[in-house]
C-alpha cells in the first residue's frame, strides 16, 4: 500500500504526521511511503532523513497521485479535501462531532476517513491515542507559555535581597493535559490548586502534590467512558463558589476543561476575571471548543483590567519535534491494528475501525 504524507497547511501547524523513524518502521513492514518535499522541516526532520529511512521524497502532486492512504495532522481544509479522490483513505484529526461539514465534503469526494481523535479509550488502543499524546505535551507547554507571560517566578527564592514567595497556579480540569500541567507547575516550584468535577481526579491530583478544591455533589456528575457527559447547574454553581478565593489569589490560571463532544464549559466569566489580581495570567487551552473563559479568543492574547488572557488552540504544535514523534508512533500503532500491507480495514465489527471510520466512501458514518 502507498502511504502519503503532505506538508500541513493550517497556519501555525508545525507538526508532521510521520517522522523518519516511523517511516523506516513502515517501509520495513512492506509499505511504500511518499513524503512531500520539506514536509518535516518545521518539526526538525529534513528530506535526507526521510530518504535515509526509505521514503520517496517528492512533489505534493506526486504524493497525491499515488497514495492510497494519506496521513495528516490537522483537520483538512476544503482546499485539501478537494485534492483527494474517490477510493483514497485519510487518517487524521477530524473532530467529527464538531465538523459535520468536513465529513460531508469528504464523503462527497468518496474518501474513507479514519478520525484519530475518535479512537476508543480502551486499554488495547492506549498507544494509538493522539488525544493523550498531544494533550500531555500541550499541558506541559501551557505552563511554560503562562510562566513566560508572568511578571513573577514560580519557586520560593530566599536571597540576600529578600524572599520571593512561590507563584499560585490554579488549574481547571485534571484530565491528560491538566495532570501534566500540574506536574510541570509543581516541578517549577509553584503552589498548585485544582478544580475538576470527576470524583476520581481528587486522588490523582493529590498524588502529584497539588491541592484539590472539593465540591459537594460530585457523585451526581455523569461520567461516561472517562468523559464528563452531563453535570447539573447546581454542581457547577457550587464549583464556582468553591474556587472563588483561589481564582482571586492566583498568579496563573490554566483551563483545560472539556465535556464529551460538546462545547467547553464556561468556567470563568468576565465578572470573575475582574476579581483577579493585576498581572495575573490565564492560559485557556479549550478555545478550540469555545473556551473556558468568557473573554478568551483562539490564538489571541487579550488584556482585561491588567489580566492577560492567552487563548491557545494548538499548544502541541509549539513542541513539534516531540509532538510529531509521538503522533507518528500513535499512527504506526493504529495502522498495525487496522491495516495490512495491502489495504485499510473497513470491518466495522472491529471496535477500533467502527469508532474511527467516520466516512466510508460516500457514506457518512459518524
Ligand atoms: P477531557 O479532555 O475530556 O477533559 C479534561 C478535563 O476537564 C477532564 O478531567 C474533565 O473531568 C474536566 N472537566 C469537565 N468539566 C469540568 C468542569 N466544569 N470543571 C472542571 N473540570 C472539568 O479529558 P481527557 O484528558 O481526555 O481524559 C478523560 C479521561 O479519559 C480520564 O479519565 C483519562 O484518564 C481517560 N483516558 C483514558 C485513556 C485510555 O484508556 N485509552 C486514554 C486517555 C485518557
Amino acid at each position: 500500500m502507498n502511504i502519503g504524507v503532505l506538508t500541513e497547511t493550517l497556519a501555525g501547524e508545525r507538526r508532521v504526521a510521520l517522522v523518519p523513524s516511523a517511516c523506516l518502521h513502515l517501509v520495513n513492514k512492506g509499505y511504500a511511503v511518499h513524503i512531500q518535499q520539506g514536509a518535516g522541516l518545521e518539526a526538525g526532520f529534513d528530506d535526507t532523513a526521510y530518504r535515509d529511512a526509505g521514503a520517496s521524497v517528492t512533489q505534493r502532486s506526486d504524493v497525491l497521485g499515488c497514495a492510497q492512504v494519506m496521513l495528516r495532522v490537522a483537520v483538512p481544509s476544503s482546499a485539501e479535501i478537494a485534492e483527494l479522490c474517490a477510493g483514497q483513505s485519510l487518517v487524521s484529526y477530524i473532530y467529527p462531532k464538531r465538523n459535520r461539514n468536513v465529513l460531508d465534503a469528504l464523503a462527497a469526494r468518496g474518501v474513507t476517513t479514519y478520525a484519530l481523535d475518535a479512537i476508543p479509550r480502551i486499554t488495547r488502543a492506549q498507544s494509538m491515542d493522539v488525544l493523550s499524546s498531544q494533550n500531555n505535551l500541550a499541558g506541559y507547554k501551557a505552563v511554560i507559555v503562562g510562566a513566560n507571560a508572568l511578571g513573577r517566578v514560580f519557586p520560593l527564592m530566599m536571597t540576600a535581597a529578600g524572599t520571593v514567595t512561590p507563584a499560585k497556579v490554579l488549574i481547571y480540569g485534571a484530565g491528560v493535559a491538566g495532570l501534566q500541567a500540574i506536574a510541570t507547575a509543581k516541578r517549577l516550584g509553584a503552589r498548585v490548586e485544582v478544580s475538576d468535577i470527576r470524583p476520581e481526579t481528587k486522588e490523582q491530583v493529590e498524588s502529584l502534590g497539588a491541592k484539590f478544591i472539593m465540591v459537594d455533589g460530585l457523585d451526581r456528575v455523569n461520567v461516561q467512558g472517562g468523559y464528563v457527559a452531563d453535570v447539573d447547574t447546581e454542581v457547577l454553581a457550587r464549583q464556582t463558589a468553591a474556587v472563588e478565593k483561589s481564582l482571586a489569589e492566583a498568579d496563573l490560571v490554566i483551563t483545560t476543561a472539556l465535556v464529551a463532544g460538546g462545547s467547553a464549559p464556561r468556567l470563568i466569566t468576565a465578572a470573575q476575571v475582574d476579581t483577579m489580581k493585576r498581572g495575573a495570567v490565564i492560559v485557556d487551552m479549550a478555545t478550540e471548543a469555545g473556551g473556558n473563559c468568557e473573554l478568551s479568543l483562539p490564538d489571541t492574547t487579550v488584556e482585561h483590567n491588567g489580566v492577560t488572557i492567552i487563548g491557545c488552540s494548538n499548544l502541541a504544535s509549539l513542541v513539534p519535534t516531540h509532538a510529531s514523534e509521538l503522533y507518528a508512533k500513535n499512527i504506526t500503532t493504529f495502522l498495525a491494528a487496522v491495516a495490512t500491507v495491502d489495504h485499510m480495514s473497513t470491518d466495522i465489527n472491529d471496535e477500533i475501525v467502527s469508532a474511527t471510520m467516520v466516512t466510508f466512501g460516500s457514506e457518512v458514518r459518524a
